[in-house]
């Protein structure tokens, strides 16, 4: 198979290009056309002489994938299919928003640890995606939002924020995801500081990013106050209680400066009970964070449900009253199987996917 160069950084495109005996920057070439003009092929790159091209046609590709489904919500939101060069299917969103353009990122095919409310976890687990199927995932999402008219994308600008919010855990794909980081920022110029990671909560995970001392945004999927509970919706993440993982996230803090967020997926009459968010309160009491509050999107074929507006409202007090920073994840895409996991889910069974 021929070598992506999708994944390289600009120092490493020019030592390729030197070994090709060609001069350096005929490497930062390529990286501008890869990572800021999102060329698919050698062909498009009118500035590299024919010769060049054809000769790095036949050991090179720049290993693109290619969009298998789009489903575009009617508040702008698409949700992509995308199949990698081996033809593992991974899911990514793009989402505008009045004051900027988000992408959320798959790290990997499926996921290992199988969360008991989410579809990627249903699915199950293939493999890691490398640097350059993780920032294809983004340079594919402005793409598609820039070429569809689907309504509210009227007016996309540059992508500008990235969730690590996708399938798979970021932290248990660690070297790619760093490496992934660094390619955002520096090549395609997206602030660190719009680039959030979230995981599960793997504690040495979390502490081995705090020494990269990265401007990222850290969220921390903790879904429960106490270690029962916790037990239960992520059985297998039981070796490190919830203690640890707040103990990380307080040296995290520490070694960062930079505030946490902890997702909370509300799950009705799971979690979203007023004991839990009282619960909650007291875990984070005094601690430089937020916590985002999701509300269970269904996934088919698993009993858990959304919660109830009243209830949603209730916890949401509960942090407020008692000095927690609280926001409550906007619901979008909603009817374009926005679970993260489901449109790969229903692909993979073959049933068909409508268009919105
Ligand atoms: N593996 C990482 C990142 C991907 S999941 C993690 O778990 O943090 C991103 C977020 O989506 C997590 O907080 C996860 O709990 C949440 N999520 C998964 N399935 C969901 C669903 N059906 N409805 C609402 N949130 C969901
Ligand atoms: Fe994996 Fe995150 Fe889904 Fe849990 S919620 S199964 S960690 S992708």
């Amino acid at each position: 198979m021929l070598t992506r160069l999708l994944g390289l950084n600009s120092e490493e495109l020019r030592q390729r290009l030197q070994e090709e005996g060609e001069p350096a920057y005929r490497g930062d070439q390529i990286a501008e056309w890869i990572y800021r003009h999102q060329a698919h092929t050698f062909a498009e790159m009118t500035n590299l002489g024919q010769t060049l091209r054809a000769q790095l046609e036949n050991k090179y590709q720049v290993g693109r994938s290619r969009v298998i489904n789009v489903q575009h919500g009617q508040d702008g939101t698409a949700k992509l299919l995308l199949e990698m060069c081996d033809g593992a299917l991974v899911e990514t969103v793009g989402l505008p928003y009045p004051e900027h353009f988000t992408c959320c990122l798959s790290t990997q095919v499926g996921c290992p640890i199988g969360c008991v409310f989410c579809a990627t976890g249903l699915s199950g687990y293939t493999r890691n995606l490398e640097p350059g199927e993780i920032v294809d995932q983004a340079l594919t999402v402005q793409e598609e939002m820039r070429s569809s008219n689907s309504p509210g994308n009227n007016d996309i600008r540059r992508l500008d924020h990235v969730t690590f919010m996708g399938m798979g855990e970021p932290l248990l794909n660690y070297e790619a995801t760093i490496k992934a980081l660094h390619l955002l920022n520096e090549e395609l110029g997206m602030g660190m500081r719009n680039i959030t990671v979230s995981t599960v909560g793997l504690v040495t995970g979390i502490r081995k990013l705090a020494q990269e001392k990265l401007q990222v945004t850290l969220a921390v999927s903790l879904h429960a106050p106490n270690d029962n509970l916790r037990r239960k919706l992520i059985p297998r993440m039981g070796q490190w209680s919830v203690a640890e993982i707040i103990k990380a996230c307080r040296d995290y803090i520490r070694d960062t400066g930079r505030r946490v967020t902890f997702e909370y997926c509300l799950l009705g009459g799971v979690n979203d009970g007023t004991a839990e968010a009282h619960q909650l309160a007291v875990l984070l009491r005094g601690l430089k964070c937020h916590v985002n509050l999701i509300p269970y999107n269904p996934v088919p074929g698993l009993a858990f449900k959304a919660p109830s507006s009243r209830q949603i409202q209730v916890f949401r007090e509960i942090l407020s009253s008692a000095g927690i920073q609280v926001t409550q994840r906007f619901q979008r895409g909603q009817g374009i199987d926005a679970a993260c996991g489901q449109l790969r889910q229903r692909a993979m069974k073959k049933a068909p996917v409508e268009q919105y």
